[in-house]
């Protein structure tokens, strides 16, 4: 008699594992692929099981050919579920390359073979016959358990030769389900008339499901979209054939909105994304990879301008988000078929580089309409960040200087030290590309150190009255001032020098005021020690005029959209403005003058200093004393 007790709480089982994991989406990779057959191979395998020791204990009433039909199904689906447990680990493993490919044909033989002993065992009987007192193993019954020890063999020695970049759960579960499957095969040895073996492939199964098939293993929280990891493993498996291409997508100033709109104003907003992009792409697959950042895989042929246009179409509109409306800004990476980029980590290195870069929107500058940064532009952007590099380390930082002037007179009176550095070729890159670097690669502080080293350096070489200097402007960005250590470097270098720091006027953007309290704390500190402070690109940002009033600015610098705003179409409001100004105490210095008739007007609402073009680009030091020594 056979013991079918153990059978139902495996199907149970079995239809748990299915329903949980058909219902959430499934990534399109090949352990999906394999997992099912698994799935329905098993499912298969318990129902010959019950059907073959059914028609077995009524052989009497059956046919020889029905009861034949019966095991020989029975056993092909037995060697088969064996072939593909292995499968599953060769899949997880990434094996592969051509060379593979003709070993793994060659390892599938004992499957074939054992196939082909079951189906002539109705002629032969070498696996199994009938007789008249009914079912019999045969001579090579025994080929069952050697093909299922030799391919949990081979998956372990796969594992062990091949598994390292699998991680550690990963491991312990493929070996974890070889030797369950072992201990299956083992015990049914020694209990024959027990059907013991469908409760472990069921527990081999469930071990695969919670390893590696766990659709929450790669699924965001949002439960949405696809995670990083997911991207990962599709993005190998199409590097090993013809690779996919990637379309990412950053949501602008996501940090900043999900502090002042609140969390769940942005999720939502986010989620609205991702539900129309799922909607629209059906045929695409998306990940979202956190931060608000998003990532497109799909075929290299599709109409990939199309969808990118498509998408920035949608953006002009608001997305839904928890009752409200709510307008985002976004930015696109484009990862083509033609990237030589050769690892899907480095390709989702690169990926998150650009979509950082994006979002800083540095490297598509000045180009301002343009919103997808491509794979050429990244390469740009990492010569930039290597040119950084290059000449910090070398000390090679120049230093340009630009003349400030006074209004009604033109005669110069001070000069803005701006920064240049030069790629491999020798070409300046401007200042737009690689000042945004340098703060995100942390390498502003050197910077920043080096242009005040130089200043400091023109200053003691040279006569400054005479060339009718009273003080040199240096730009400092936001992240330096948030360096603690800040005033006592500076004061350091200025006593190195010899220099007093009222010579040296720091200007400080609109924005910096309204990102960092620490900015207030040092910029009062360094007030005490005697520098002086500009508001720089004034008009750019959202700063009012009280909160100005806890700064120490003696001068406020007018930022050249408004120069150039006003001199062509002459409004009141940037009079009211400067008069407002001068009235609290301000000193106003406006830039970006490109014309005789914008000094003018300029001059006429009350400005006291004047930069721009008209008067000189910046240029390089020998050069700036050539001119006005
Ligand atoms: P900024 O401090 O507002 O400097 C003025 C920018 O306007 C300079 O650009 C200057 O060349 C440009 N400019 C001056 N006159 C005119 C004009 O008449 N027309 C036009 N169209 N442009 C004019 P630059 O040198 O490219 O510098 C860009 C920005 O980079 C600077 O803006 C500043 O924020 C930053 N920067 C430059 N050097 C340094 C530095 O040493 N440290 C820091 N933290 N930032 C720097
Ligand atoms: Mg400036
Ligand atoms: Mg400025």
């Amino acid at each position: 008699m056979w013991d079918f007790s153990l059978m139902m709480p495996c199907v149970l089982m079995l239809f748990t594992i299915l329903g949980f994991y058909f219902s959430e989406p499934r990534l399109p990779i090949r352990a999906n692929r394999t997992f099912m057959i698994l799935l329905a191979l098993e499912l298969f395998v318990m129902a010959s099981d019950i059907v073959s020791s059914l028609a077995d204990q009524n052989y009497q009433s059956l046919s020889s050919v029905s009861l034949y039909v019966a095991n020989t199904i029975y056993f092909m689906l037995f060697f088969a579920r064996s072939y593909w447990f292995y499968r599953f680990g060769l899949g997880v493993i990434h094996i592969a390359s051509e060379a593979q490919r003709c070993i793994e044909i060659l390892l599938s033989m004992p499957f074939w073979l054992g196939e082909a002993l079951c189906v002539s065992s109705a002629f032969t009987g070498a696996v199994f016959y009938i007789d008249s007192t009914g079912y019999h193993s045969g001579p090579l019954y025994g080929i069952l358990y050697l093909c299922s020890f030799l391919y949990i063999g081979l998956s372990l020695l796969l594992l062990f030769r091949r598994g390292q970049g699998l991680r550690r759960h990963e491991r312990n579960g493929l070996i974890a389900y070889n030797a369950i499957l072992l201990a299956g095969n083992v015990l049914r040895m020694l209990l024959p008339r027990v059907l013991v073996m469908d409760t472990f492939c069921t527990m081999a199964i469930t071990t695969i499901f919670f390893a590696f098939m766990n659709p929450h293993l790669y699924i965001d929280q949002s439960r949405i979209a696809f995670n990083k990891r997911g991207l990962r493993i599709l993005l190998s498996e199409a590097h090993e054939n013809d690779g996919l291409h990637v379309l990412g997508m950053v949501v602008k100033n996501y940090q900043q909105d999900r502090v002042v709109l609140g969390s769940k104003r942005i999720d939502g907003a986010i989620e609205s994304i991702c539900i129309w992009l799922m909607q629209s792409f059906p045929q695409n697959v998306l990940f979202y990879l956190g931060s608000g950042r998003l990532a497109m895989t799909g075929e290299n042929d599709a109409n990939w301008e199309d969808v990118y246009q498509r998408i920035r179409t949608r953006f002009f509109e608001p997305w839904e988000t928890d009752g409200n409306a709510l307008d985002l800004d976004v930015r696109f990476v484009n990862i083509d078929e033609t990237t030589d980029l050769n690892t899907p980590d480095v390709i989702i290195g690169t990926l998150l580089f650009a979509l950082e870069s994006a979002a800083r929107d540095s490297g598509t500058a000045p180009d301002s309409d343009k919103d997808i940064l491509s794979i050429e532009d990244i390469h740009e952007e990492i010569k930039t960040i290597r040119a950084l590099e290059r000449v910090l380390e070398h000390n090679e930082v120049e230093v340009f200087l630009q003349p400030i002037v006074l209004s009604g007179t033109h005669r110069l009176v001070g000069a803005e030290a701006l920064a240049r550095i030069r790629d491999e070729h020798g070409d300046i890159v401007p200042p737009s590309l690689f000042i945004p670097i340098a703060e995100h690669e942390g390498l502003i502080d050197k910077l920043g150190i080096q242009v005040l080293n130089k200043v400091c350096v023109f200053i003691t070489s040279h006569d400054l009255r005479q060339l009718g200097l009273q003080w040199i402007n240096i730009n400092l960005s936001p992240l330096q001032c948030v360096q603690r250590d800040i005033v006592e470097r500076f004061t350091q270098i200025l006593e190195q020098h010899d220099i007093s720091p009222d010579l040296i006027h720091l200007e400080i953007t609109e924005q910096s005021l309204i990102d960092y309290s620490l900015v207030e704390k040092q910029v009062l500190q360094l007030h005490d020690m005697g520098f002086r402070f500009s508001l720089d690109d004034y008009g750019t940002g959202y700063s009012n005029l009280v909160r100005l009033s806890d700064y120490p600015f003696a001068n406020i610098k007018l930022d050249m959209s408004l120069v150039h705003g006003y001199s062509n179409d002459k409004n009141y409001l940037l009079p009211v403005m400067v008069s407002a100004l001068k009235d609290v105490g301000y000193t106003i210095t406006a830039e970006g003058i490109e014309t005789e008739e914008m000094a003018l007007c300029i001059s006429d609402i009350g400005a006291d200093y004047l930069q721009g073009y008209l008067f000189s680009k910046p240029l390089p030091i020998d050069e700036f004393v050539r001119t006005y020594g």
